[in-house]
């Protein structure tokens, strides 16, 4: 892992493992595509460890399980598939805080420890969230739990009280496009891109630039600025944005109107207009979980935006 914005977080862990005061439940919050997930695993990689020390070695048995992912004494709850209908689940039910429980009763098999992984916790409802509370406390026997969460504030106080939080600060643009550049060879131009496209989150940005959809939002940002000077239609814009994955089209289209909003300099009305088209974007995303009609809501927007320019 080359992650420089985790370095001191990650040393924190480190010092405290070395030492021997882990507390039972760590909380890793922070930013989308940060880089928490990967983090925590790491964490509980070493936690698990045989050879005691941290990074984890990645040869000792406890390492070869965990890379196969059926370790015995570590325990992963994220989303899973609805029994019936076969569809991931939106939520961690209690269901499956029960069984975690239940596991960490067991004697520990292999490791000296058992460690327990959950993310996003956010994603526990009420009563998952209720189920653990004991649990975070006082877990049975020498057990560490590692919260994963991007959005700290919908996680109940009763479960982030529990918890030593460690917080990962978003890294600067600067260092996003510095570990763009030297740890993935990507070229300047194309990483500045990628991480607006990716509201600054370098694991995101990445992402972008590895399946090749950083040029479809810099086709984005060409077609809305064509259509707003008047050198292309709306049908033409529309034609244009039909290949974009409609949930990055919204979202790229919201933080569009968002850095014009921010970048300033228009008179008031235009302000309050793009203000209304940010929300409009925001609100068409959520829409496009719904049975609507793609093609209206796009060209729709268009027009007002082509408006707004005139
Ligand atoms: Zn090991």
């Amino acid at each position: 892992m080359n992650f420089p914005w985790l370095e001191a977080v990650e040393s924190e862990f480190r010092v405290r493992f070395e030492q021997g005061r882990l507390p039972h439940a760590l909380l890793l919050s922070g930013p989308r595509g940060t880089g928490k997930t990967l983090l925590a695993e790491s964490f509980t990689a070493g936690i698990l460890c045989l050879e005691g020390g941290y990074p984890a070695c990645g040869h000792c048995r406890s390492c070869q399980l965990l890379d196969t992912g059926a370790h015995p004494d570590r325990q992963l709850i994220t989303f899973e598939e609805h029994p019936r209908t076969g569809e991931l689940r939106k939520e961690i039910v209690v269901d499956q805080v029960r069984r975690l429980i239940a596991s960490l009763n067991l004697t520990n098999t292999i490791s000296h420890r058992k460690a327990a992984l959950i993310h996003p916790a956010e994603a526990m409802n009420k009563n998952s969230a209720n189920a653990l509370l004991k649990t975070l406390e006082e877990p049975p026997g020498d057990t560490i739990l590692v919260l994963v969460s991007h959005d700290v504030a919908r996680l109940p106080a009763t479960i982030r009280s529990r918890c030593q939080n460690l917080y990962i600060r978003p890294p600067g643009p600067s260092t996003v496009l510095d570990w763009l550049g030297s740890e993935h060879g990507f070229d300047p131009a194309e990483s500045k891109a990628a991480m607006q496209a990716a509201a600054g989150s370098p694991l995101v940005a990445r992402d972008l630039i590895n399946n090749g959809t950083t040029d479809q939002y810099r086709l984005l940002l060409d077609t809305l600025d064509d259509l707003g000077s008047g050198r292309m239609s709306s049908g033409a814009a529309m034609a244009a944005l039909g290949d974009i994955e409609p949930d990055s089209l919204w979202s790229w289209i919201s933080l569009f109107t968002a850095d014009r909003i921010k970048a300033g300099g228009q008179p008031h009305e235009t302000a309050l207009q793009l203000s209304i088209l940010q929300s409009a974007a925001d609100k068409n995303r959520k829409l496009m979980a719904t049975p609507v009609r793609k093609d209206f809501l796009l060209q729709d927007w268009l027009i007002q935006w082509a408006r707004l320019r005139a």
